[in-house]
């Protein structure tokens, strides 16, 4: 098969000829129809993510067509178009019986704890436990976007923040993951309020329906909280930070109204001070959010068939995997201004 390998971290990925990988026992090996470019792709290829082993082929967040299928699985069949949570769970353990798969001690990782999908072929383990159906109808790309960053944002926001129709989201940070928040968040029917810097991803914000955009550049930490009070007079219930910043962090967190609940998705390369006592005094909560197991997918899945939340409108750019490596490093680089890209592979 053909896939996007790097050697070592940063060192320029290609596209070359690789083996083709096999279906373990309870996995499966999917034919890739397209395949997100994903923050997390970069941090892994800049070597921020232990589980990596050289030489690697990053990506997670996929949809295809299942190619071969291993002996234990049960429930999929091949040719059955799936999409699985970039957090694949092991199914038998006490968190996984729990329903919080995501947090599984044994999950594997397609594109960090083995290869992934910037290829033609891809392994995923546990089917059963994981594989999601995905309607023929779905965009590839709004179904590929699923797999990571719509199912992180839908997480954090309703499983974990508990955010209510009529309650005010701020979300700083409007890349990728930031603009799928912001749009579930209109989705919902909150009122949403996104700070940038770059003139083109509050466009883009604005584009999806949010009410206020704030464009931070050139702003200290007051008047951009000053900025968000004018636009939330009765205070921001739920935030979200999603660009992985201390200085963002603590602008998200600062800007909640008494017991507000902020959700954590931006990553971080190393550990940031919080402003506890803001956090203490306001009883704010801070939560984080990892993806979504397999079972919950249809409250999400109901939201995008009924036409409420549309994440193919979040892509500015679909390219092949020829252009893959070079998209990647660009998007290491930390350019921001091309929007959401995915790969179509087949
Ligand atoms: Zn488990
Ligand atoms: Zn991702």
């Amino acid at each position: 098969m053909r896939a996007v390998v790097y050697d070592q971290f940063t060192a320029e990925p290609e596209v070359r000829d690789v083996a083709d990988p096999a279906p373990s026992d309870a996995g499966v090996v999917v034919r890739v129809e397209t395949t997100g470019l994903c923050r997390s792709d970069a941090h892994g290829w800049l070597g921020h993510d232990d589980g990596i082993a050289l030489p690697h082929v990053p990506g997670h967040e996929l949809v295809g067509r299942i190619h071969a299928v291993g002996p234990a699985v049960e429930r999929f069949r091949v040719g059955d178009r799936v999409t699985v949570p970039f957090v694949c769970a092991c199914g038998r353990c006490a968190q996984c019986l729990a329903g919080n798969g995501q947090v599984c001690p044994n999950q594997t990782q397609p594109g960090f704890t083995h290869w992934g999908s910037y290829a033609e072929l891809v392994a995923l383990h546990d089917a059963d436990v994981n594989l999601i159906p995905v309607p023929e109808s779905l965009d590839a790309g709004a179904a590929a976007l699923l797999g990571c960053r719509f199912a992180t944002a839908f997480r954090g926001l309703v499983h974990r923040a508990g955010l209510r129709s009529g309650e005010r989201l701020l979300v700083v940070g409007c890349g990728g993951v930031g603009l799928s928040a912001a749009m579930i968040g209109v989705a919902l029917g909150a009122e949403v309020i996104a700070v940038d810097i770059d003139a083109s991803a509050l466009a883009r914000a604005a584009s999806i329906g949010v009410t206020y955009t704030i464009d931070s550049s050139g702003l200290d930490e007051a008047a951009v909280l000053a900025r968000i009070a004018e636009a939330a007079p009765a205070g921001v219930q739920v935030s979200v930070e999603a660009l992985g910043r201390e200085s963002t962090m603590r602008l998200s967190l600062l800007a909640l109204a008494p017991m507000g609940r902020q959700v954590q998705i931006g990553l971080f390369s190393s550990e940031p001070t919080l402003p506890l006592p803001r956090i203490i005094s306001q009883e704010l909560s801070l939560h984080g959010s990892h993806g979504m197991p397999a079972s919950d997918y249809s409250e999400l899945l109901d939201l995008v068939a009924s036409g409420a939340l549309r994440p193919q409108d979040l892509i500015e750019h679909r390219i092949g995997l020829d252009e893959a490596p070079a998209a990647l490093v660009a998007l290491a680089s930390g350019d921001r201004s091309t929007g959401v890209t995915v790969i179509d592979v087949a």
